[in-house]
């Protein structure tokens, strides 16, 4: 080794000094970067238009995460609450069409260099295998702490908690995922994993973390802030869907909560000592909270905490990310505007919600032939969905259906006939006189008003739910 080479070992290691120094009692201002829901939108492009989307996309929420390290060097964190592997037609192609590839959803996170992910309930969408090999393919840990093997029974099917060092301090991040993976997802993890309470098992994860030496505990979870449940807790024995509020009001010790799941987006709110956010969905915000840790007693608090929503609407795209994502592009872009049909009529589904639709008779056509089934039913998912007159693409169906369900033939009876589509005319409210306009319940989704084709039935909303379907 030289002279010269030495110098610049030793330089470089003066230099790396300051940051490694543990325990200097000045107060370190941790910036914790935050996504969530993702769901495939790595690039600012919008697939089902063929256009560019002015406001999301992972490229663009890169960007702000350069600009906040540059901002504060050495000391940002950045974690993603999970739902990142399924959602659009670009996370289809991946995972679908041509398989012989490195992840490039994985790809583009390794590029942005995140800290951690929980695993989210779409992640288990293409199945146990895609999202271990997405795991193996990530630079950072995927995370769950109440996700558990069938075989050995009880031992964690992912890593629950991770600690890194950032400034000298060594920060703990714990995961867990929404239980409802149990029913969501029932053929893709039977024989395989089990969902345990979120709560309990985040207690245990943060004792493990603060065991092991972390100075501050974050912890990331897809899971929403307090919305009930949308299964029935008590008949299935699945733990409750939504808990990331009590997850910060009764696991002591977590200084700040990334959730996510419900798509809805809160800058910042504090339960007890804890602070949680939810950026929007589909990398159309970050979230940035700081965390200011000071000295005191012989450990590290935080003493001050604070955060913000930052809008991906404005950011250009960042370079690395639109690099790591260049090849899927092309290849979706190319899967989606491929004409799968034509009509030479305008098809519409705006009005499929309160009549016979042509698009909507062919939706349930298909499901029928498909299946072999005598009845078939579907929802009007999209109600903006136009189709023709012309080719009709594949970016088309795919937004009016955007999600990858499973077709299943069941025999039902009669009267559980009338039962479901009785529940599915909740959707309309009664109305208050005859004459009064028809109006939705604000309460059920559009998507949850299913549509029953190869039988004639009558529902009189004007009567009680229950009582509703006349003929
Ligand atoms: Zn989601």
């Amino acid at each position: 080794m030289t002279l010269r080479a030495l110098n610049f070992i030793l330089l470089l290691t003066l230099a790396c000094a300051p940051a490694q120094l543990p325990r200097s009692t000045e107060p370190v201002d941790l910036v914790v970067a935050t996504t969530t829901d993702v769901h495939g939108r790595l690039r600012a492009w919008d697939y089902y238009a063929n256009q560019v989307d002015a406001v999301r996309g992972l490229s663009r929420a890169a960007t702000i995460v350069d600009s906040v390290r540059a901002a504060n060097p050495g000391r940002v964190i950045l974690l993603d609450a999970g739902d990142l592997l399924q959602g659009n037609p670009l996370a289809y192609v991946v995972a679908r069409v041509s398989r012989d590839r490195a992840n490039p959803i994985i790809a583009a996170m390794n590029a942005m260099q995140y800290d951690a992910s929980a695993i989210g309930n779409h992640e288990y969408n293409y199945g146990v295998p895609y999202l271990d090999s997405a795991v193996r393919q990530a630079k950072f840990p995927f995370l769950s702490a109440n996700t558990y093997r069938l075989d050995p029974e009880g031992v964690h099917a992912y890593r629950p908690w991770t600690i890194i060092e950032r400034a000298g301090l060594k920060i703990g991040i714990v995961g867990a995922t929404t239980p409802g993976v149990t029913l969501w997802d029932a053929e893709n993890i039977k024989g395989r994993l089990r969902f345990g309470d979120i709560v309990a098992a985040v207690k245990q994860a943060v004792q493990e973390t603060r065991a092991a030496g972390a100075d501050i505990v974050l912890v990331t979870v897809h899971s929403g802030l307090n919305e009930p449940s949308s299964y029935d807790t008590l008949t299935t024995g699945v733990p409750s869907e939504n808990v990331a509020a009590r997850v910060a009001s009764e696991v002591p010790g977590i200084d700040l909560v990334l959730y996510g799941h419900s798509h809805k987006e809160n800058r910042g709110s504090t339960i007890g000592q804890t602070l949680l956010v939810q950026p929007k969905n589909w990398a159309t915000s970050v979230g940035v909270a700081h965390l200011v840790v000071s000295r005191s007693g012989g450990r590290w608090i935080v003493s001050e905490k604070r955060s913000d929503i930052v809008q991906s609407a404005g950011h250009a795209e960042n370079a690395a990310v639109l690099a790591a994502t260049d090849a899927i592009h092309r290849e979706t872009v190319a899967y989606v505007t491929t004409p799968i049909g034509s009509t030479s009529e305008r098809w519409s589904a705006d009005s499929a919600r309160f009549k016979d639709t042509p698009l909507i008779d062919f939706i349930l056509e298909t499901e029928r032939k498909a299946a072999g089934s005598d009845l078939a039913s579907t929802a009007a998912f999209s109600t903006d969905v136009v189709m023709g007159p012309g080719p009709i693409t594949i970016a088309q169906v795919a937004q009016l259906y955007p999600y990858d369900n499973t077709l299943r033939a069941v025999r039902i009876s009669g009267k559980q006939l009338r039962d479901y589509l009785e529940f599915s005319s909740r959707y309309y409210r009664t109305p208050a006189s005859p004459s009064a306009r028809l109006e939705t319940d604000r309460q059920i989704p559009g998507y949850n008003f299913d549509i029953v084709s190869g039988v004639d039935y009558v529902m009189d909303v004007s009567r009680p739910v229950g009582s509703r379907i006349t003929r």
